[in-house]
């Protein structure tokens, strides 16, 4: 067993008893040995189920919005991407960090094509540190996708987006694993949106693409959960990064989820700013 994990185990195991937190949510084995699962384990007895191996991929934050109103702190396991959600979800009222024990785990990488982005692979807030930071690898070529597809015609474009959207089969699994996509209530679950139907087709497969990655584009904090969960394996952080490179471009260097004070691009407004609708 790794030192790291024991760690893991132990320091959630004392949280439990000393009754610090209600529940920790981490990781746990399945019948597959190369996957793991989210877990929440709330007895000190139990938290020798937790793992830390190369395929503990899932993002774990994303959890803590199904109990807005926890009873006792919730513990939970955070690396990089998860303090990058977490900072997000923050600064958007999605959770309040006084119901949060934060256990920081620094990440030395995970078998998981999204670690091939990561950016930030230590904590950038938690209540404990488990080990010593790792060093950051520089990641290359983040909108290196994004380019090829601009470098396209008009119609090679329409063409690589529709024949992406024909494949959807709208599981909504992209927009359930999304750590900053939080509406309570999505309008693809309502019956009389009027503009999106229910049916599969490309229009409105594409409707779906296109509106989830503008209500996310801005606060997209490039954690890659979104494609690491499509059955289909789609690429549409294709859609999230061309907002991100855009506003890189317009606006200077940007970047979601490195504190909770920032603002988001699009949600940020100025009285003096020119457009009539002011
Ligand atoms: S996870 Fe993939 S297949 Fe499912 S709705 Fe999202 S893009 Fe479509
Ligand atoms: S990479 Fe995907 S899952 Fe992660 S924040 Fe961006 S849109 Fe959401």
């Amino acid at each position: 067993m790794s030192d790291q994990q024991e760690k893991m185990r132990q320091g959630a195991e004392k949280l439990l008893q000393n009754e610090e937190v209600g529940y920790v949510i981490g990781w746990g084995t399945t019948r597959f040995a190369d996957r793991t699962t989210p877990i929440f384990i709330d007895t000190p007895a139990a938290a020798s189920d937790f793992v830390w191996n190369e395929y503990a991929v899932n993002s774990l934050a994303k959890y803590l919005l199904d109990d807005k109103y926890p009873d006792k702190k919730i513990g939970v396991f955070v690396r990089g991407c998860e303090s990058r959600a977490l900072n997000r979800m923050l600064k958007d009222k999605q959770v309040k960090r006084e119901n949060l024990y934060l256990i920081g785990t620094p990440c030395d990488g995970k078998k998981a094509g999204r670690c091939s982005l990561c950016r930030e692979r230590n904590p950038l807030l938690y209540d404990v540190l488990l080990w010593e930071p790792v060093p950051n690898v520089p990641a290359e070529g983040r909108f290196d996708r994004v380019r090829a597809i601009e470098a396209m015609t008009p119609d090679e474009r329409y063409g690589y987006w529709g024949a992406v959207y024909d494949k959807c089969i709208r599981c909504y699994a992209c927009r359930n694993a999304c750590p900053v996509c939080s509406c309570r209530e999505c309008y693809v679950d309502m019956s009389r949106t009027g503009f999106q139907g229910k049916q599969h087709s490309r229009s409105d497969n594409q409707i779906f693409g296109v509106t989830r990655a503008f209500h996310v584009g801005d606060r997209c904090i490039e954690c890659g959960e979104c494609e690491r969960v499509c059955p289909m394996d789609l690429p549409i952080m294709g859609q999230t990064q061309k907002i991100l490179k855009d506003i890189n471009e317009l606006a200077g260097e940007y970047e979601c989820g490195l504190d909770a004070e920032s603002e988001n691009f699009l949600g940020a407004f100025d009285l003096d700013d020119k457009d009539e609708f002011m």
